[in-house]
């Protein structure tokens, strides 16, 4: 008798449903969803699909009705509950479009609860494409197996930012040009720090003088150094989100 397989399969697709999900639920999928599964993934009759919802959690499905261009699933059982998500939040000004969709992407995988696109004077980024970005947005979550979405706000002026900034929400802002006075240790401001946060990261062309003190005014602002060494504004970000996980996220079993 071979061996019960360890149900879902690694294999198994894993698609986000923009609706409320339910154990014993039976869901019909066309368009895009079924195209996946049948035409990308040649799924068959039986096999497993993993679903979320973003609102109750994940559950796996098995295809119980298979047509050309639509296919049935039946939920079988809830596998896990929606996580919470580690409280915080990436607000960065939009850079060249790929380039941001690339941050959307990483930052929902290491985990932020919500983007916040801030507009800049020097901010260079085309317009951004919400649609697109939350697509992006939506594809990792499938991926690296979160049971919640990131939330994506509008695009926001840095100066309506800072004047509805959360009382209770720190901001760690990313200053480029502290490393040189010795202040700005990241490392001593996430132990200093603890509860709700956000990291601020500037466009290409940097932050204003006249942002600096503005961001620097604001009583939650704790301006942090990544390295001597001048970040792309993606790797600032990437770097930043990593260092918040794993000091205050849920990157560590403690
Ligand atoms: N004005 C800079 C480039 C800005 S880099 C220049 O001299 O060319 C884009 C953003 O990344 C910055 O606004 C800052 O938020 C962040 N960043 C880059 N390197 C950093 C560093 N070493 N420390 C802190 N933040 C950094």
């Amino acid at each position: 008798m071979p061996a019960t397989p360890a149900y879902p399969p690694h294999s198994a697709p894993r698609l986000y449903l923009d609706r409320e999900l339910s154990e014993g639920a039976e869901i019909r999928l066309e368009g895009s969803h079924a195209h996946y599964l049948i035409k990308v993934m040649r799924i068959k009759q039986g096999d497993p699909v993993k679903l979320f919802d973003d609102r109750t959690g994940e559950y796996l499905a098995r295809v119980s009705a298979l047509g050309k261009r639509d296919l049935m699933l039946a939920i079988d059982g809830k596998t896990r509950e929606r996580e919470a998500v580690p409280d915080l939040w990436l607000c960065t000004a939009p850079i060249k479009k790929d380039r941001f969709n690339w941050i959307a992407e990483k930052a929902t995988e290491l985990g932020v609860a919500k983007i916040i696109p801030v507009q800049t004077e020097r901010t260079q980024g085309s317009a951004i494409k919400p649609d697109k970005l939350r697509a992006h947005m939506i594809e990792a979550a499938e991926q690296c197996e979160r049971t919640a979405l990131p939330a994506l706000d509008p695009l926001m002026k840095l100066t309506d930012l800072l004047e509805q900034w959360p009382a209770n929400r720190h901001l760690f802002f990313a200053d480029e040009r502290i490393h040189a006075t010795g202040e700005g240790s990241f490392r001593k401001a996430l132990v200093a720090h603890d509860g709700p946060a956000a990291i601020l990261i500037g466009p290409e062309g940097g932050f204003s003088d006249a942002e600096n003190e503005m961001i620097r005014a604001l009583p939650q602002a704790v301006a942090v150094s990544l390295g001597p060494r001048i970040l792309r504004a993606d790797t600032a970000a990437l770097a930043a989100i990593s260092l918040w996980m794993a000091g205050r996220g849920d990157w560590n079993p403690d």
